[in-house]
């Protein structure tokens, strides 16, 4: 017996060792919030060492970094998949790096023998590298690639353009992130993935095209809830005349948006990542069988809509707050949308008022027998070094902020700081730093920075 589950163990073990399997083919270095340029070169080099793959660059953006296809495959269906044109939009390039690995690993050659003839696929990894090195949407003229598509007025823009009219994709997969908020239907789970099948004119008409990108969307759903039931949403269809999807919509290629977004305690999307190669893998498969032709249309409409805000990093519920005007019940809601490396504004109070009957919290507390309680200042007045364990016995104290000289600070603690300004105020006001305790019979039980709740009792 015990022989037995040593040789179970060991079985699994060189298993995931080889990888042969696309949900556990992970490329090392990119889980992080941020991926840059430099960060999938020595994987673009890699793959293109393997006979099957051809790697070109294709051009360069604004600031003079490369941009690079892959292509894979010389048969007649032709599919096209490009990510990250929104710099700061980094799940799907890890995904297609991971992809890439398992397409060339020597285990999987059967697997690439079997549709390298059916299929031709290029890849397109970080379109907007400018962008990614400074983790903003735009790129370095601060311009929107996705609404390019029309006036051609960037680098990047006419670089995506060009390769699809050379290659003339039968189907693109157009690869992009979502914030952490959408829900996948109104007080549903979060949106971990959502899908488009974008409109081609105002009317928001079905064609052949389209209605076969939704098809292909619906086969694909299915794969998506296996894994993460209940995570998949979809975006409603306005027409984006600027936008790339639409726009290759409009040519006739079968246009397959995929938004990565948030699953709980997952803050690097690795989640979403998995899902993404799992996609990728499935569509080549389903292209080869064409099971794909299976799937209806009237599944991909059944596919609950993004509800936008549906969630809140910090959801306090229902906390009794006590003013010299009367005393009143409240829910307050609090988002980090900062930037990564917390360099960005401290979290402030998003919304005010009956928020817990539309909207979920990734964290949230019942303060229905709590009240609020503003916190007072702590005067700097010689160095400070803030861990976790002094930081929360300042907290204890009741102080919720600094004043005096803020450069005497050093914060080692994970909390954000607040310096102390005229816009505390002792009931709960918009846009108001999010700091504050939550207080039982006068006695503080909990304290909040930004989206961090803190039992001050633990
Ligand atoms: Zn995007």
């Amino acid at each position: 017996m015990r022989q037995y589950a040593l040789a179970a163990a060991i079985l699994a073990l060189s298993n995931s060792a080889l990888a042969n399997t696309i949900e556990d083919t992970v490329v090392n270095g990119l889980n992080k919030p941020a991926i840059y340029y430099t960060d999938i070169e020595p994987h673009l080099k890699k793959v293109a060492k393997h006979p099957s793959v051809k790697l070109e660059q294709i051009g360069t953006s604004f600031q003079g970094q490369a941009l690079n296809s892959l292509k894979i495959g010389t048969g007649p269906i032709k599919v096209m998949m490009w990510s990250q044109m929104h710099g700061d939009e980094n799940t799907a390039t890890a995904a297609l790096m991971d992809f890439l690995s398992f397409i060339t690993a020597d285990e999987n050659a059967q697997w690439l023998k079997s549709w390298r003839q059916k299929i031709s696929l290029l890849i397109i990894p970080m379109v907007n590298p400018d962008g990614a090195a400074v983790q903003t949407r735009y790129n370095a003229q601060g311009i929107d690639l996705n609404r390019d598509a029309k006036a051609l007025r960037t680098k990047e823009g006419q670089i995506l353009m060009a390769a699809a009219n050379q290659f003339k994709p039968d189907f693109g997969f157009n690869l992009h992130d979502q914030n952490a908020y959408y829900g996948a239907g109104k007080k549903g789970k979060q949106a971990t993935i959502s899908v488009l099948a974008p409109a081609y004119n105002e009317a928001r008409e079905v064609n052949k095209s389209r209605g076969e990108a939704m098809q292909f969307i619906a086969h694909l759903a299915k794969t998506v809830e296996t894994i993460i039931p209940g995570h998949l949403g979809k975006y409603n269809d306005s027409y984006s005349y600027r936008s790339f999807g639409d726009t290759f919509s409009e040519k006739g290629i079968r246009t397959i948006l995929i938004e990565s977004g948030a699953y709980p305690n997952d803050p690097n999307r690795q989640i979403a990542r998995k899902v993404n190669r799992v996609l990728y893998k499935k569509t080549i498969d389903s292209l080869t069988s064409g099971e794909w032709k299976d799937a209806r249309i009237s599944q991909y409409h059944a596919i609950p809509f993004n509800a936008k805000d549906n969630w809140v990093d910090l959801l306090i519920d229902d906390i009794i707050v006590n003013s010299e005007l009367g005393d009143y019940q409240i829910d307050i809601a609090i988002n980090n949308k900062g930037p990564i490396n917390n360099k960005g504004p401290s979290p402030v109070i998003k919304e005010l008022g009956d928020i817990s009957s539309i909207r979920q919290g990734y964290t949230s507390l019942d303060a229905s027998s709590l009240s609020f309680k503003a916190g007072n200042s702590f005067v700097l007045n010689k160095s400070l070094t803030l861990t976790e364990r002094s930081y929360k016995n300042i907290l204890k104290q009741g102080y919720s902020c600094f004043s005096g000289d803020m450069n005497k600070l050093k914060n080692t603690s994970k909390w954000p700081v607040y310096a102390c300004k005229s816009i505390f105020t002792s009931i709960p006001s918009l846009h108001a730093p999010a700091a504050f305790f939550l207080q039982a019979d006068g006695i503080n039980k909990y304290a909040i920075l930004g989206t961090e709740l803190i039992n001050l009792e633990s």
